[in-house]
């Protein structure tokens, strides 16, 4: 089983300005081999392979840019497969086409494929020595890549992917706990069973500070743009005339956007915790957030929410104790039909919280019946997939399932 590990880094200032000529190094030859590559096909409709652009660093270490011989040459072998990789993805239309990387981007990283050891607290890197850092967890198992990286906030991280040689758990053949889960805006995750876990607060209110120092940042930048334009420098030049301000509220925006990031991660991994530790499969909705993000205050409290990254979370602690994670086809009208009679009422607004059914009078909870629906229609997949599930609750009549699913 692969598993990683992300670590916090205490590099000297030696250390960190080592690590800082590997990132230089690497992102050269990324940008270099991107350049090429799309030279190449513009000009001559030729597909260069990673192993023509690999051929040719050992030339350019003995020739043109001699210093790329102070990097790892492992690193360097290894951000060329990366963007082949990036490649893969455009085609395959998982990904935008890669892009150079810039220098003053907010986040720099670069990868070793092996030769990282850990002991106690401390990191060796090749190239750069042994780094203090904080081992909150054991490294168990063989070390596979390590990506390190410096946080806009100059913080300095190492993320360390190991391989324990252990197979995945067998996956559960037999399901006797299955749990639906609708998502909303207002409770983050409604279940079956009616727990509610609501949208935390603190993501709302660390928004507002977040607009007012971008703001802050924007109209710093706009006072440059004046400054550049007015000794009638193109826009080109436009960084000389950052002052200090500017680095300041960078740096501040970017804190801000840290903690924002990191409280969301940690609110994830618990609720996602939360829910695989009380059962084996969980049924939720497919998010269609393309179409969703078209509507800006949704896609604000979306953003927020970060369902996405919630149900990744959840999907691979499932996987990990043979569990499993079911994706309900968004088109299924899990909100309109009644959980009790299958009924069908198309006249339920965004606005209804419950709703009586008009064929069997149950009432309902708006979230709770979508839940409840959405684990039917789940039941249906995994039944559909050959496995036996014994999952009682709900108050389902099995022969409604049907009706649900037709
Ligand atoms: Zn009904």
């Amino acid at each position: 089983m692969r598993r990683a590990t992300k670590i916090r880094l205490y590099p000297t200032a030696d250390q960190q300005n080592l690590i800082a000529r590997q990132m230089g190094c690497v992102r050269f030859v990324w940008n270099k081999a991107l350049d090429l590559k799309k030279t190449a096909w513009n000009e001559r409709r030729e597909s260069l392979s990673i192993a023509d652009i690999s051929a040719l660093l050992p030339v350019w270490k003995s020739g043109e840019y001699p210093w790329l011989k102070e990097a790892d040459s492992q690193a360097l072998q290894m951000t060329l497969r990366h963007l082949d990789r990036a490649y893969t993805n455009f085609f395959a239309h998982r990904a935008h086409f890669p892009q150079f990387k810039k220098k003053h981007a907010g986040r720099q990283s670069y990868a070793y494929p092996q030769r990282v050891k850990v002991a106690g607290n401390t990191v060796f890197l090749p190239k750069i020595g042994w780094v203090k850092a904080v081992v909150h967890r054991e490294i168990a198992g063989t070390i596979k890549t390590v990506t390190v990286s410096r946080s806009a906030t100059g913080k300095y991280y190492a993320a360390i992917l190991t391989e324990d040689g252990q197979a995945l758990p067998e996956p559960i053949r037999h399901i006797t706990h299955v749990t639906g889960i609708d998502l909303g805006l207002k409770d983050a995750v409604t279940t079956d069973n009616g727990t509610k876990i609501p949208n935390p607060k603190f993501l709302r209110r660390a928004l507002k500070n977040l607009r007012r120092k971008q703001q802050s940042l924007s109209r710093k930048v706009e006072a440059a743009k004046k400054r550049c334009l007015a000794a009638g420098r193109p826009l080109a030049d436009l960084r000389q005339f950052f002052g200090s301000n500017i680095a300041r509220a960078r740096q501040d925006l970017a804190r801000a956007h840290e903690r924002v990031r990191n409280a969301r991660t940690d609110w994830q991994h618990q609720v996602s915790r939360r829910l695989a530790d009380e059962t084996q499969a969980v049924c939720a909705e497919t998010l269609n957030g393309k179409g969703m993000m078209k509507n800006r205050r949704l896609a604000r409290a979306i953003a927020d929410v970060g369902w996405s990254g919630l149900v990744t979370k959840l999907e691979a602690k499932l996987k990990a104790q043979g569990g499993y994670l079911i994706r309900v086809d968004r088109f299924f009208p899990s909100t309109q039909l009644c959980s009790r009679c299958g009924e069908k009422n198309t006249t339920l607004t965004l606005k209804d919280r419950t709703w009586t059914c008009a064929a069997c009078g149950t009432c309902h909870d708006r979230d709770v019946n979508a839940a409840i629906n959405i684990r039917h229609q789940g039941i249906l997949q995994l039944k559909a997939a050959g496995l036996s599930v014994s999952a009682h609750g709900g108050g389902v009549n099995p022969s409604l399932i049907g009706m649900v699913a037709a």
